[in-house]
Order: structure tokens, then C-alpha cells, then sequence
């Protein structure tokens, strides 16, 4: 793991060593590290590495969901302001480190003439959130994005449609540059696949339970839209059984 220089201002490892992807921004008077890996080990090696380039000392740690590849190495940023959203603190409430702030639907995080944004998204998780900075027009989209490959939607709290709302949101942004929360870093054409591929299952699967299909005959259902092919075993079988529970439930409630 390693720190390694992608703008004048962001730092990211995305080998996925740490599994999921770990990012910095320094700004004049502190440093921000985004996620922290799926343990100790790795977010230490990333810290290291960051602060051996960086002036400004590591201050505040961002979370961008509740989920464990992202998580296990708080400890090691345990001197630092540890920030997320509200509902992740209800979502990891027995997790043993507990953000220091937390935000309802955003917050900015602002030092002199720079900004940085934080916003709950929800989607992939129902904490899930992202972390704008516009001035590079650099976007740490979180698991909003898996780049170059099928995402993991397993989550009991999984939204696709606000999942969609968030990607048509990054759209109307100005953004060069994503940092995905898997994957290597990508640009708004990641975006648009992500985008165009959530519009299009969403209306596919509703319609599918509309017309009663049954869980099975969802995941065998063979005309779905393209999208990439190559995944770790049974990512996508997951996320067609998520997508059909969260249409049969919106269905169902809708019938009452
Ligand atoms: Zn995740």
C-alpha cells in the first residue's frame, strides 16, 4: 500500500490491497484521508506513505459507508476528527470506534479558500455518501461506483433507485476525476455506464415483478442490459435478488 500522487492535492491507493480503495486531500492547514481500508495493516502503510509526502498533518478521517472493507483501519486514525453520516452511526451502533462528528445530509468542511463537500447519497448502503472537491474536480464516489466491473448490491439496505438518483446527480457535476471505492480511477464515462445501466435495470426488474415473475425467474432472466462481464462469483446473482426483493416490496406496499 502506498500513497501515490494523483493531483496537485489527492493522494489514493486504489490496488486494492486494503480491498477497498483509500484516498487523501490535502488542504492548507490539515489533511483528510477518505476510507480506511479493510485493516490495520494497510491503512498504517497507507499513512505512512502519505505522510512522507504531504505538509499538512493528517487531522480528519471521512467515512464514506458503514461497511467493513472500509472500516478496519479507523484505529490507526484514532488521533483524528473521525466524520460520517447519520445513519452510519445507527448502522455500525456496536462498532467499537464511533465517528467523533457526524452529518444529516451534508457538510463542508472548508479551510481558507478551499472547500470540501460531504454528502449522504445513500444507494449502495443507506449511509452511503460522497466526498466532492471542487476545485480538482475530484469526486470519492464511495461503492456508488465499482470501476470497471459489476458492483456489489448485497447490502439490506440497498436502494437502487436512489442509488440511480445519486449517479445522475455526480452527471450534473463538474468532474475529472473519480475515485471509486473498488477499482482503479476513472473518469465521467464511468459514471454514464453506471448510470444508464441502474436506469435501465430498474425498469426492467419492475416491470419483470410487475408481471409477477418469481425471485428465480429474475436471476435467470437472460435480456438484461450489458454491462461488465467479468465480476467475482455471484456478485451479480446478489444484486438481481436485491433488486427483485426491493421492487416485490415497494409492489406489494403499493397494493395495500
Ligand atoms: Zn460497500
Amino acid at each position: 500500500m502506498k500513497a501515490t500522487k494523483l493531483t496537485d492535492r489527492v493522494y489514493v491507493d486504489t490496488s486494492g490491497e486494503g480491498k477497498g480503495n483509500i484516498g487523501a486531500i490535502e488542504l492548507n492547514n490539515y489533511t483528510i484521508v477518505v476510507d480506511s481500508t479493510i485493516s490495520i495493516n494497510s491503512a498504517k502503510a497507507f499513512r505512512n506513505s502519505l505522510e512522507s509526502q504531504v505538509k499538512s498533518p493528517v487531522r480528519k478521517l471521512v467515512l464514506t459507508h458503514y461497511h467493513s472493507d472500509h472500516t478496519l483501519g479507523i484505529p490507526v486514525f484514532r488521533d483524528c476528527e473521525i466524520i460520517a453520516s447519520e445513519p452510519y452511526k445507527r448502522l455500525k451502533r456496536s462498532a467499537k470506534y464511533q465517528p467523533t462528528q457526524t452529518f444529516e445530509n451534508s457538510l463542508v468542511l472548508e479551510d481558507g479558500d478551499l472547500k470540501v463537500e460531504l454528502v449522504l447519497a445513500g444507494g449502495h448502503t443507506k449511509d452511503s455518501s460522497y466526498i466532492y472537491f471542487p476545485i480538482e474536480k475530484t469526486l470519492f464516489s464511495g461503492d456508488l461506483i465499482f470501476a470497471k466491473t459489476f458492483f456489489y448490491a448485497g447490502d439490506p439496505t440497498f436502494n437502487p433507485e436512489t442509488w440511480l438518483d445519486a449517479l445522475n446527480r455526480f452527471l450534473s457535476m463538474q468532474i475529472a476525476i473519480v475515485i471509486p471505492g473498488h477499482g482503479p480511477v476513472c473518469d465521467k464515462e464511468e459514471i454514464v455506464t453506471y448510470a444508464k445501466f441502474f436506469k435501465d435495470m430498474c425498469s426492467v426488474i419492475k416491470k419483470l415483478v410487475e408481471d409477477g415473475a418469481k425471485e428465480k425467474e429474475v436471476i435467470r432472466y437472460e435480456s438484461f442490459p450489458e454491462f461488465y462481464t467479468e465480476y467475482r462469483k455471484g456478485v451479480k446473482e446478489l444484486a438481481l435478488t436485491n433488486w427483485y426483493k426491493f421492487y416485490k416490496k415497494k409492489f406489494v406496499s403499493a397494493r395495500k
